[in-house]
């Protein structure tokens, strides 16, 4: 072997996994087990101790997990990452390690609904309290810091009218405020943005979308960058201050930059444990084999139905910043030069009636609640995801009672057109 670094399409394939030592399995084993024998008491007792790693019980960790953990770290540039049953449990699980009740994050308004929904109601009962900002106008992050502000959470590409953040910005606010910038990087995967490049400190990802990629196994990463110092000012008492579970540890002091990965791990997930099924992490990680192929497809296919949509007299307007038009084709090209995504809006000029009327004639598009599938997907966010928000908040997050988003799968892209077409046509 050379000295070159592995590209990204070769770590897609190869990181974290190798023949298995005791079989010769090429591909990664599902090690569907609940539990792993101690070599001896000693071997036990350092385990649960955690001065040494190793496998226990599915609930903290799994070998199959663990290659998983290991791509997308790799992947996304991060020094350790965990995975999780979902998306959602993996936003909890970050939240647990940075929040104590009467705290605050700052949030982007432009979210995933389903996002939307727990910061404000189920984040509220926990005693987390979500300030808003808008990823348009930076200095709104700077507004909401309050001495209570704990950490600034945004999507990359936003949903649902597949917005580009400006992450650089955003992470110049969240250093001025001594607090770690968290980037949901769904919508992008590693393939088209790497926020931690761009200045975050902590990623997070619904594997359920674009990384596993066929529509078939929920699951959740978070993605430790190890950029960010939790000792400071005493903020983060999880991971700076001794741990009563752990013999009196300090999860910063002893696991240095991937502290933060750590005690996702050995705090939230033990404790509340939302653990990835093994048979999920194997189809994810099979999926991400190909993501790099998918997500070329999907941006490309997503273009040129953008353009089709763009001159189509039903249309009213496009929101997808792969087109040269778009207010956000700037910070596309900036960030995501390869690809603007496959998920975006666009209105009708018939209004709600128009958007139901839309999904309910569309054959090759299947109208559900999801996006990243390799099939194309439609809904109308006004009449489900967004329906529980006030008209005002709808048309503020890019939900108005006119807008239908779409998730552009990997079919061809005639087909997607002809579809539209006789859709919007009829
Ligand atoms: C789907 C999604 C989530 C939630 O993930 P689940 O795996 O469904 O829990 C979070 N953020 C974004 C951007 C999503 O698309």
């Amino acid at each position: 072997m050379s000295d070159r670094l592995p590209g990204f399409s070769t770590l897609a394939v190869h990181a974290g996994a190798q023949p298995d030592p005791t079989t010769g399995a090429r591909a990664t084993p599902i090690y569907q087990t609940t539990s792993f024998v101690f070599n001896d008491a000693d071997h036990a007792a350092s385990l649960f101790g955690l001065q040494a790693f190793g496998n226990i019980y599915t609930r903290i960790g799994n070998p199959t997990n663990a290659v998983l953990e290991e791509r997308v770290a790799a992947l996304e540039g991060g020094t350790a990452a965990l995975a999780v049953a979902s998306g959602h449990a993996a936003q909890v699980v970050i939240l647990q390690q940075l929040l104590q009740p009467g705290d605050e994050f700052i949030a982007a308004r432009k979210l995933y609904g389903g996002s939307i929904n727990q910061f404000t109601h189920a984040f509220k009962s926990f005693g987390w309290n979500v300030v808003w900002a808008d990823p348009d106008d930076i200095a709104s992050f700077e507004r909401a810091v309050t001495p209570r502000t704990k950490a600034i959470f945004i999507e990359s590409i936003a949903n649902p009218a597949g917005s580009i953040t400006d992450i650089e910005a955003i992470s110049t606010v969240a250093r001025k405020a001594g607090v770690p910038l968290i980037v949901d990087n769904t919508l992008a995967s590693p393939y088209l943005i790497r926020p931690i490049d761009h200045g975050a400190d902590i990623v997070v990802h619904s594997l359920t979308k674009f990384l596993g990629g066929h529509g078939n196994s929920l699951g959740g990463i978070i993605v430790d960058a190890g950029t960010f110092d939790w000792s400071t000012g005493g903020k983060y008492p999880m991971l700076s201050e001794p741990r009563p579970e752990y013999h009196g540890i300090r999860l910063q002091e002893t696991f240095g930059n991937f502290a933060f990965a750590i005690a996702c791990r050995v705090l939230g997930l033990r404790d509340l444990g939302p653990a990835l099924s093994p048979f999920n992490a194997f189809m994810i990680l099979t999926g991400i084999e190909t993501l790099p192929l998918r997500m070329q497809k999907h941006c490309d296919n997503a273009k040129a139905v953008a353009e089709f949509l763009a001159q189509h007299p039903a249309v009213a307007s496009v929101s997808y910043a792969g087109l040269a038009s778009d207010k956000y084709n700037q910070l596309a090209r900036k960030y995501a030069p390869k690809g603007a995504g496959a998920v975006f809006t666009f209105s009708l000029k018939g209004g709600y009636d128009a958007g139901v009327s839309l999904v309910s004639k569309l054959q090759l598009f299947s109208h559900l609640a999801n996006v990243g599938d390799t099939r194309s997907l439609v809904i109308h966010p006004a009449s489900t995801t967004h329906s529980q928000l006030d008209d005002a908040a709808k048309v503020k997050s890019g939900a108005g009672p006119d807008v239908v988003r779409l998730s552009v799968g990997i079919e061809d892209k005639e087909d997607l057109i002809a579809d539209l077409e006789q859709a919007l046509g009829a």
